[in-house]
């Protein structure tokens, strides 16, 4: 059995320095309330992935964790603070980053090999032409972005297999985990976010998502300090996908009017009462009668004792 063991976020050092990397000239223009700031924000990411590891048990000893990299702010920020975690884990584990290469015309194909190789983590470019097939299958005036996941998530996956990866880390936050639960509520009529962990269909990949407590903003203006060298996510000329787009913005918009909501409502995603829904798959509505006589008989059994 693996050693279930995994990070616990009192044990790993305090950030009394910036992490270790190449220089990066905004944080070395900072001024000491800056760094101050710099610090608490690099310390509240740490902790809250050492917690989703904790809590979902994403990472045990020996795992080999493959990084999905795209270039956007959320995977740099997902494989930098994993390699901060993995100097002061207690478990041993190894990671690999991976970025798919889908010939997008104007991919900027030097940017994600020059960062890596600053940083010394092993990494792969997968090249594969996922955006001319996408071309090829979707008909004119429909949306790419439905087939082009599709593709994605399967040279990933196969990949994954190849090189060895017991995980595949993917870099989605708390906002993308609540944008899906009402994308579902809305359009797909079902009750259904985005897991921290979670087993492909085929049982071949196990999936986890260590930002799934982090804010996007606190991500967002981490990635803005560490001067990460970002890859626009607009390059396959698709239409940016509206209705995620506006749900984005309710959810920003609710944040601004009502602070604390959204915390509240992800706690909600963790805190799930069947016998307060109406899905007969997860609660047994029907046997309600035969459980309310066996009380009945159990409290009379009591007054009779
Ligand atoms: S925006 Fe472009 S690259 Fe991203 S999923 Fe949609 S089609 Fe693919």
């Amino acid at each position: 059995m693996q050693d279930a063991l995994m990070f616990d976020p009192r044990e790993t050092a305090a950030p009394d320095s910036l992490p270790p990397r190449q220089p990066a000239s905004t944080l070395e223009g900072l001024d000491a309330r800056g760094k101050r700031e710099f610090n608490k924000l690099h310390k509240r990411l740490r902790r809250q992935v050492g917690n989703a590891i904790i809590d979902y048990g994403m990472i045990h000893e020996g795992d080999r964790v493959m990084v999905c990299l795209s270039g956007g702010k959320d995977s740099y920020t997902l494989l930098e603070i994993l390699r901060n975690l993995q100097r002061n884990a207690p478990v041993a584990f190894s990671l690999v980053a991976v970025n798919l290469d889908q010939k997008q015309p104007g991919f900027p194909e030097h940017v994600l090999p020059e960062y890596l190789e600053g940083t010394g983590v092993e990494y792969h470019i997968l090249e594969r032409d996922t955006y001319s097939v996408v071309k090829e299958k979707t008909p004119e005036g429909k949306t790419t972005c439905a087939l082009c996941s599709r593709l994605r998530r399967g040279s990933l996956y196969g990949f994954a297999e190849e090189i060895g990866a017991t995980k595949v880390a993917l870099g989605h936050h708390r906002e993308d985990i609540l944008e899906t639960l009402f994308l579902n509520m809305f359009f797909g009529g079902s009750l259904k976010a985005m897991p921290p962990k979670l087993l492909s269909d085929d049982g071949r990949n196990m999936v986890i998502r260590p930002l799934a407590y982090c804010r996007e903003a606190d991500i967002a203006e981490f990635a803005r300090l560490m001067d990460f060298p970002i890859i626009p996510c607009n390059l396959c000329g698709s239409q940016p996908n509206l209705q995620r787009q506006v749900v984005k913005e309710m959810l920003a918009d609710w944040e601004k009017t009502h602070p604390g909501r959204l915390e509240s409502m992800f706690k909600a995603v963790t805190k799930v009462a069947p016998s307060q829904l109406a899905d007969r798959e997860l609660f047994d509505f029907a046997g309600l009668e035969e459980k309310q006589t066996r009380m009945q008989a159990d409290r009379i059994d009591i007054l009779n004792q």
